[in-house]
């Protein structure tokens, strides 16, 4: 079942440290695809070359979700699967009690893949999702329509994100996190509507995959955008989209320039579509703190574990303790 409650740090002087610095928080690429152990394979050597502590694939095979079953739980695991369960233009390709299967399997959530069709909320889909709220713990990433653009636009964008909404609605005590920062953060327009759904629906995060290079002038505003991952830093999850050929040193430093220094001319995770540059967020260490680590080890079952395993947190408490002044609503994870 989901653990809902709040907590509040009282004691900031003990223990360890609440915040990491720059240079030694972990961080999380929560949107990566890998088909197969030897993709995986490949993309944990990038993992160490790049900085990444943990990724969260949303591709895994059957065969990986049955050596997740097999490796244990304690084996200092640096990739954790979250499967593509349902795909709405094919059906469902996992039953309901697979997902019971799946999460004693240690799987870490989801994926409903379903690019710009229409068909989110049909009762197929929906009974599977309840399931998957019902079961608790798993988060459940949904990938909606690409990006409103030339070239990108499909019609009905606005539809399909109105599907979504709905499906975050109707299930309010699912974790969802919205692949592509739901395609809402690569304009100013898009910031708005997002920033209304994060006030109602507290269920809902954004991952930032395939997002970054978007961010060249002129939209979205550099302040506006800059204020919004500020404001809304616990809903926000760091993440690329890399397969494991993605998975080069070179492009996730240039996400993590955009976010953690105020350089100029930097560029996107994969290589820009447009021959202007993006300049550096330099965000707080308290905003990057939950970007990149946090809030993954908040949503998403074994994250906090398995960065207590590879060295980051004494023990289980310092994921509980959090970023000085702030209080937050742990959903679901730390105990699973
Ligand atoms: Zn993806």
């Amino acid at each position: 079942m989901n653990k809902q409650r709040t907590h509040r740090e009282t004691d900031r002087n003990d223990g360890p440290p609440r915040l990491y610095s720059v240079a030694h928080m972990p961080r999380v690429d929560a949107h990566v695809h890998l088909g197969d152990s030897g993709d995986a394979r490949r993309f944990q050597g990038a993992m160490t070359r790049a900085g990444i502590a943990l990724g969260i694939n949303l591709s895994p095979s059957r065969e990986m979700i049955a050596g997740t079953a097999n490796a244990g739980r304690r084996t200092k695991t640096r990739i954790l699967h979250a499967p593509g369960t349902y795909r709405i233009d094919k059906g469902l390709r996992w039953s309901r009690k697979d997902l019971e299967s799946f999460k004693a399997a240690g799987c870490v959530g989801t994926k409903i893949l379903c690019k710009y069709q229409s068909g989110l909320n049909r009762k197929a889909i929906v009974s599977k999702v309840k399931a998957q709220e019902q079961l608790g713990g798993l988060p459940l990433w949904v990938h909606v329509v690409d990006p409103p653009r030339p070239g990108f636009w499909q019609p009905g964008f606005w539809d399909r994100i109105h599907d979504a909404e709905k499906l975050i609605r109707d299930h309010p005590s699912l974790p969802v996190i919205m692949a592509h920062g739901f395609w809402l953060m690569i304009d100013d327009k898009g910031l708005d509507v997002l920033a209304g759904f994060f006030d109602r629906y507290s269920n809902l995060n954004v991952d930032l995959s395939a997002v970054f290079q978007w961010w060249d002038p002129p939209q979205p505003s550099y302040d506006r955008l800059r204020d919004f991952m500020i404001t809304y830093a616990d809903r926000i999850l760091y993440g690329t989209d890399a397969t494991a050929s993605h998975a080069k040193k070179r492009y996730y430093e240039n996400t993590h320039r955009i976010l953690e220094t105020r350089g100029r001319r930097l560029n996107g995770f994969f290589p820009a579509d447009s021959q202007t540059y993006i300049r550096g967020f330099g965000l707080p260490k308290e905003t990057l703190n939950r970007i990149y680590w946090w809030n993954a080890a908040r949503l998403i079952p074994r994250v906090a574990e398995a960065l207590s395993e590879l060295g980051w947190g004494a023990s289980k408490e310092r994921f509980h303790s959090l970023p000085a002044g702030l209080d937050m609503t742990i959903t679901t994870g730390l105990t699973n």
